[in-house]
């Protein structure tokens, strides 16, 4: 079900013009790209409310929408085209209207534009990558890790200018000849990449951009349950582009997971081979295994089979959503002997055909693939 644009605004159907506009400026500024880098959710109330508003904000397609509701503009029913397929450009191009000149020259504190019509944008610099071995245990907790990383910045003492070949605007128009006619389209400009700038004065050091590579230490906080491949975005930590309203790029970061000694994972479950010798299996025993965060104390009843899957809940690593936490699976393994002393080799001679020495299965534990079901079911 879509959402009632009067909703996305927080308004009532009797709001005025002057209130329907206020409201969409409102959202606007809560959820824009700029503040809330990387965060997918603000994006797309972002483009909602863009979305209202293009509806709410036009009379006729508010009173089209107050009569019909959403099935007005699905489809054939009247205005078509752009709506529900808004871009960031389509959404950028309206703030023109609504905000007027707060978007130029930097003085409302956002960035979408430069020159205030509506068609430049800030030029983004490019994304770093690197990558962060974690081990095991980091991962299982969280951990905050610093890494080095070689960004280009701008150097200080460079100055940047308007571009004379697009004015500023970012766009040149460029006119092509088709058999329909003369057609004009606007294309970024190649002089300044679009930035509406170019650069006037640099230090000696920078490159053509302006720019200059510096070693930089930046912090990065990776959440437990991370697994190996996954992408961490640090916002703005990328390079920086050229001109005085440009941002920079993001920094991508890819975990790598390093091998644990003992223990194996799968998902969020972590696995352990445990190793106890027949008499032990015989007798019972305690014993200390290390799970991820430490020594656990586990108890092996007397008889226990070799093949039992022990399952400690919860020992496993955290869920990346925050749901929980997996489980640690013991398996059991029992060591036979492979070197008997004189004595030892006449004990089990004498008990070769002892009833107690006498394979049971059905009697004892359930078999291996019973056990495999049951952890899966
Ligand atoms: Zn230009």
């Amino acid at each position: 079900m879509k959402k009632d644009f009067y909703e996305i605004l927080g308004i009532t159907k009797s709001a005025d013009a002057g209130e329907i506009k206020k409201a969409y400026r409102k959202k606007a500024i809560e959820f824009h790209p700029d503040k809330n880098p990387g965060n997918a959710e603000a994006e797309e109330k972002f483009k909602a409310a863009a979305e209202a508003y293009e509806v709410l904000g036009d009379p006729q397609k508010k009173a089209k929408y107050d009569q019909y509701g959403h099935q007005a503009f699905d489809g054939s029913g009247g205005f078509g085209g752009g709506h529900g397929g808004m871009n960031m450009d389509d959404i950028f191009s309206q703030f023109g209207d609504i905000f007027g000149s707060a978007f130029g020259g930097g003085g409302g504190g956002f960035s979408g534009f430069g020159g205030g019509g509506g068609g430049q944008r800030r030029v983004k610099g490019s994304n770093l990558r690197i990558k962060v071995k974690l081990t095991l245990e980091e991962i299982a907790n969280g951990v905050d890790k610093k890494v080095k990383v070689k960004r280009k910045v701008q150097a200080s003492g460079v100055s940047y200018k308007t571009c004379s070949t697009c004015n500023g605007q970012g766009q040149v128009m460029r006119v092509t000849n088709t058999i329909l006619g003369r057609m004009q389209s606007a294309t970024t400009c190649t002089t300044c990449g679009g930035s509406g700038q170019i650069l006037d004065g640099k230090p000696a050091n920078a490159d053509a951009q302006g720019l200059i590579v510096e070693d930089e230490t930046v912090s990065i906080k990776i959440p437990a349950g991370v697994a190996e491949g996954m992408q961490l975005k640090v916002a703005n930590k990328g390079n920086e582009a050229p001109g005085s309203n440009s941002i920079p790029g993001d920094l991508i970061v890819v975990i790598e997971e390093l091998e644990h000694e003992t223990l194996k994972r799968e998902g969020e479950n972590l696995h352990l081979d445990l190793y106890i010798s027949f008499a032990e299996a015989v007798l019972g025993v305690s014993k200390d295994i290390n799970a991820v965060n430490g020594k656990v104390r586990i108890k092996l009843e007397e008889g226990i089979q070799s093949g039992k899957i022990l399952r400690l809940k919860g020992k496993g690593i955290p869920s990346i959503n925050g749901y929980g936490n997996g489980d640690l699976l013991v398996h059991v393994n029992v060591w036979t002997p492979k070197t008997l002393n004189k004595e030892q080799k006449q004990f089990f001679e004498k008990n070769l055909t002892d009833e107690n020495f006498t394979p049971n299965p059905e009697k004892s534990d359930k078999s291996f693939f019973e056990k495999v079901k049951d952890m899966f079911s």
